[in-house]
């Protein structure tokens, strides 16, 4: 079943046009790679879909429903940035806590989900440090947590791996892969590194200058011509 459909999506700054007509789609739990060079699009892309920039045309199916119109907050989209971007003066569960801020929920319910997260993510002794305490790849993991705290229909994960030294990446690899797959969480990740796409997706969408170029999964990728 589609879960996730976009269809014939258009954004320009300006005079130049950022991508145009980009169909592409997801099954439900499925982890789908964006795979490109720097520049093509990508990042872009993903921004429209969380509803941080909007789009020229087209439309986002989200189970069935044009999320077009919502705002960010409505989406129910989580996303991870390369860039962590943690507050650096709350604790880890500050943190993964402030992403059900705009939910209303008790107080126990918090520290029940905040509590989930960070185990998922195998953090939970870390629960009071502060982001200057951690590493790379345990900040990352934070910024994880904080999604995964608010039960998405759908994760974004905008190069999450690209700021981290090889080992800590193959680690933090398997570790969403598990996640994903677990939580049965559809998924859209973006890279530009081709190594990271073979070993961690469903399908993979190649994206060059703003198009859509190639769609499939990774054998026939690499068979067509
Ligand atoms: P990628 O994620 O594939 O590296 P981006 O989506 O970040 O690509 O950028 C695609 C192109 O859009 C780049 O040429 C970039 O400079 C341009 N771009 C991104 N954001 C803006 C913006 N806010 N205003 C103008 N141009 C932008
Ligand atoms: P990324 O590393 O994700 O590809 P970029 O370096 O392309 O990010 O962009 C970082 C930020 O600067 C983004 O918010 C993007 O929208 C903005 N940006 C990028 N290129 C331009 C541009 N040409 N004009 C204005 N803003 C831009």
């Amino acid at each position: 079943m589609t879960y996730l459909a976009v269809k014939q999506l258009n954004k320009r700054y300006g005079a130049t046009q950022i991508f145009e007509q980009i169909d592409f789609s997801a099954r439900e739990g499925e982890l789908v790679t964006l795979l490109g060079p720097s520049g093509c699009g990508k990042s872009t892309l993903l921004r429209c879909l969380a509803g941080l920039t909007e789009v020229d045309s087209g439309e986002i199916l989200l189970q069935g429903s044009n999320i077009v119109p919502l705002p960010p907050q409505k989406r129910t989209i989580g996303m991870v940035f390369q860039s962590y971007a943690l507050f650096p003066n709350m604790t880890v569960e500050k943190n993964v806590a402030f992403g059900l801020k705009m939910q209303k929920l008790s107080t126990e319910t918090i520290r029940q989900r905040v509590g989930e997260a960070l185990e998922m993510v195998e953090l939970n002794e870390f629960a009071r440090r502060y982001p200057h305490q951690l590493s790379g790849g345990q900040s990352q993991r934070v910024a994880l947590a904080r999604s995964l705290v608010t039960r998405p229909r759908l994760l974004l994960l905008d190069e999450p791996l690209s700021a981290l030294d090889a080992r800590i990446r193959r680690h933090l690899r398997e570790q969403i892969r598990r996640i994903q797959q677990e939580l049965k969480l559809t998924t859209l990740f973006v890279t530009h590194d081709q190594e990271e796409a073979l070993s961690m997706s469903d399908r993979i969408v190649l994206m060059n200058r703003g198009k859509i170029v190639q769609n499939g999964d990774a054998e026939t990728l690499y068979t067509q011509p």
